[in-house]
């Protein structure tokens, strides 16, 4: 049987929806490569309450969640149908644990200025998992590998978040700034780490020292990876196929399983 593969995403600036650049023509190709989805099924950075929740709506709204950005990305719409089916079956999988939103939250941003790329003609439905933001980092990796059966029911489950995210640093309109020392190193632990499957430094990941603390100061961007690499099984490839740091301080990279 062949399984579907999940995708986390580094979105960065929300800018990028309205963009097109080498990230945005990445995530463009990948929506071309990866054999098309029945249904997508996305954790994002931008989800992150003190609940569980999934979208259960038929309609999900466009959420413009951020702020200081052009008129153009606030009238931005994303007009992806949700799926109650998928809703359920997510709910069934994690025990029936999770709260099905039929009325609140939609489709944020960290969602849809990736996916308007990936598949511009938003005819894939499309379900949010929320982040609960009281459970700590094991907790969220060893939930997410309850959602395994979904590869093979042709369920696209994105992440989206950024592996590197330190807005604190970030170059603000100085695209073109090199990466601080401290991303590069973290970076490349990161990627050596998923590359030979050693997951649990990376979701102890504040255990990995100065380079993590200032690559993840927050959870809320890194913990959607954790969703991802806990698709992982053996015989899957872990790819890289966009890359590249924004602004210093925020690492654009998009890992593949499978
Ligand atoms: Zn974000």
């Amino acid at each position: 049987m062949t399984t579907t593969p999940a995708i986390f995403f580094g979105h960065g600036n929300p800018m990028n929806a309205l963009y097109q650049n080498a990230w945005t023509e990445g995530w463009a190709a990948i929506g071309r490569t990866v054999p098309r989805p029945k249904a997508i099924l996305c954790i994002s950075a931008h989800w992150y309450v003190p609940a569980l929740a999934v979208t259960a709506m038929k309609r999900p709204r466009t959420i413009h969640d951020f702020g200081g950005f052009p008129r153009e990305l606030f009238e931005y719409q994303y007009p992806a149908a949700g799926s109650p089916e998928l809703a359920e079956r997510v709910a069934g999988l994690l025990d029936g644990d999770v709260y099905l939103d039929d009325r609140q939250w939609g489709l944020d941003h960290g969602t849809w200025a990736v996916l308007c790329h990936v598949y511009p003609d938003a005819d894939i439905p499309v379900v949010q998992l929320s982040i609960d933001e009281s459970q700590p980092a094991e907790w969220h990796y060893e939930l997410a590998k309850k959602l395994r059966p979904l590869r093979n029911e042709n369920i696209l489950i994105i992440g989206s978040g950024n592996l590197i995210h330190n807005l604190h640093a970030y170059a603000w309109g100085k695209r073109d700034v090199e990466p601080f020392d401290w991303a590069v190193r973290f970076e490349q632990t990161a990627r050596d780490l998923m590359m030979s499957d050693d997951h649990s430094p990376l979701v102890n990941y504040e255990s990995l020292g100065k380079d993590a603390h200032l690559s993840a100061p927050a959870p809320d961007h890194y913990l959607p990876l954790l969703y991802v690499l806990a698709q992982k099984q053996s015989g899957d490839e872990v790819s890289f196929p966009v890359g590249g740091f924004d602004g210093g301080s925020i690492s654009m990279t998009t890992v593949q399983i499978g």
